[in-house]
């Protein structure tokens, strides 16, 4: 897509006051070096056994072994603080800040690196939940803490000290906590995930941006379908075909755009600094 067909769009978008939104998925925290967690980088190995992260990513496994799910999420926190946000982050942050409360981002990513590139609480769906907090494992309350500070240095596999299991356990009912990720044996719900919110916003949707993600869960699914039913504009960004990719062909705004979202929304960033 080239600068004037962005333009064209963006100045058409800019003369409404529905909302826009971005959609975010994996293929933006790639960029910033975050591994897939796929194959044998997402392994997790108790005794003799390799666990993949559909098996460890459960509340079963919680259940069953909750001190080796939490090491298999502190060692993936140590991961994420590791890298840091990358253009296609610092634009949705100018985004946010040109668009205000027209923008809207709903992130599939829990890695934090949208909150640490400086865009709101407010206005960051993070509808698999954010790997920088945690929560009562009980739901004694839905206050969410953050993640606690393990020592950095540990060894990943090895058993927590007695200072570190301490900050596992909630302040207020002292049962355990766990992360404040959608597992994939959890259901999304409004509380902690905003399922009825994004679902909302996408029917008020002007543009919807769909950014380095597959397709392959439900809720993005829904959110551009609805994006599509309220007659938005729809723009897929990703190098790479995706479950997605059909049905944004097939609508009459759907546009799609093979390039890195770190080359591409700095593009769209500007087309909306002339106009708003
Ligand atoms: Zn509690």
């Amino acid at each position: 897509m080239n600068q004037q067909k962005i333009e064209d769009i963006v100045h058409k978008v800019a003369q409404s006051n529905g909302k826009i939104i971005f959609l975010a998925g994996a293929g933006i925290s790639a960029e910033s070096g975050i591994p897939t967690f796929r194959g044998e980088e997402g392994y997790w190995t108790i005794g003799s056994q390799n666990y993949q992260p559909q098996e460890m990513a459960t509340f079963s496994m919680f259940n069953l072994r909750p001190m080796e799910v939490w090491k298999w999420y502190i060692y993936r926190h140590k991961v994420c603080n590791q890298v840091a946000p990358n253009a296609g982050h610092y634009a949705l942050v100018e985004m946010e800040n040109i668009l205000k409360d027209r923008f809207s981002l709903i992130t599939q990513n829990v890695d934090g690196l949208h909150k640490r590139a400086g865009n709101s609480v407010q206005r960051t769906f993070c509808i698999h939940g954010n790997l920088e907090f945690c929560r009562c494992s009980h739901e004694c309350t839905e206050t969410l803490y953050p993640f606690p500070k393990i020592n950095p240095d540990r060894d990943k596999e090895a058993d927590l000290s007695e200072t570190d299991l301490k900050k596992l356990y909630c302040p207020r009912c002292n049962e355990l906590l766990r992360p404040h990720i959608l597992w994939f044996d959890e259901r999304y719900n409004e509380n902690y995930y905003k399922l009825q919110s994004s679902l909302a916003l996408a029917k008020q949707s002007d543009i919807l941006f769909l950014i380095g993600t597959s397709g392959i869960t439900n809720l993005p699914y829904h959110v551009m379908k609805n994006a599509g039913d309220a007659n938005s504009y729809i723009v897929e960004i990703n190098p790479a075909e995706t479950n997605f990719t059909s049905s944004v062909a097939a609508y009459e705004k759907g546009f799609i755009v093979r390039e890195p979202s770190s080359t591409v929304l700095p593009k769209f960033l500007e087309a909306f600094k002339k106009v708003m």
